[in-house]
Formats: C-alpha cells, sequence, structure tokens
C-alpha cells in the first residue's frame, strides 16, 4: 500500500520533488509545510516553478486567462497518493512537468478547433443593412450540419 502525502505547496504534485531541498518529498525530505513565493532569485527554494490558477477567481486576480485545460491536465496527473485539497485555488508545479504540460497543450493546437468550424457556418455575405428581418430569420435557425 503506499503511503497517502498530505499536501504542501511546497511540493510539486506530479513528480513529488520539494522545491525547498529539491528531493523526494516521500523520502529524503524532511522540509516542513511551506508557502513559497517565486522570486527571480529563488529566495527560499531551490526548484524554479509555476504558480498555476486552479479556478477562474484566482486566475482573475493573477491577470491572467483561466487555463481550464491545464486543471483538467493537472487532475489528471498529479500523484495518486498526493492529497489535493478540494478548494484549492493555486497549484505549484515545478518547471520540468510544467514543460511537459506546455509539450501536450501544443499538440492540441494542431487539433482543429470547434470555434473555426461554427465561424464558417456564418454566412458573412449577408447584407444586414438591405434587409433587416431577413437577418435576424438566418440568424435563428438551427445549427444543423447537412
Ligand atoms: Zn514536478
Ligand atoms: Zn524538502
Amino acid at each position: 500500500m503506499t503511503e497517502t502525502l498530505a499536501y504542501r505547496p511546497n511540493v510539486c504534485p506530479i513528480c513529488l520533488v520539494c522545491l525547498v531541498c529539491a528531493k523526494s518529498y516521500s523520502k529524503e525530505c524532511a522540509c516542513p509545510y511551506a508557502e513559497i513565493y517565486w522570486n527571480k532569485r529563488r529566495d527560499g527554494y531551490q526548484l524554479d516553478f509555476c504558480k498555476n490558477p486552479l479556478t477562474q477567481a484566482a486566475a482573475t486576480i493573477k491577470k491572467i486567462k483561466f487555463d481550464k485545460e491545464f486543471v483538467r491536465w493537472f487532475h489528471s496527473n498529479y500523484a495518486s497518493n498526493f492529497e489535493v485539497p478540494p478548494n484549492l485555488n493555486y497549484i505549484n508545479i515545478c518547471r520540468e512537468c510544467n514543460k511537459k504540460y506546455k509539450k501536450k497543450e501544443n499538440l492540441n493546437l494542431q487539433k482543429p478547433l470547434i470555434e473555426t468550424e461554427l465561424e464558417e457556418t456564418i454566412d458573412l455575405t449577408i447584407d444586414v443593412t438591405s434587409n433587416i428581418q431577413e437577418y435576424k430569420e438566418i440568424k435563428i435557425l438551427p445549427k444543423k450540419k447537412l
């Protein structure tokens, strides 16, 4: 049976490496629970990391776009014996694991986007000023693929 590991903001939940001492959280690390703050000089920690928002509210505070895809990736990739509190706003991910996510994200970008498909179904040749009534009728047509 694998031992359950309590949540710590100073541990990468994907690879379970302590960001403060750079050692394995379940094995050699003897660090206490610690909030760490990213800074250029790596004051207070050894491994570089990214602080990723897990909620829309947290992303708004950080003034960045909320990345739902990251949240999905995070939930399917963090170590199963690592306890993640349900109402966490941010998660610290080590630089290496964050790279793995970015790689996966780039692969996804190569697939056609659903949004583009929808745009193509709108007839942009309609002259809206000449016949507003007609335009409205077209607009309410169900988006059906023939
Ligand atoms: Zn990691
Ligand atoms: Zn440690």
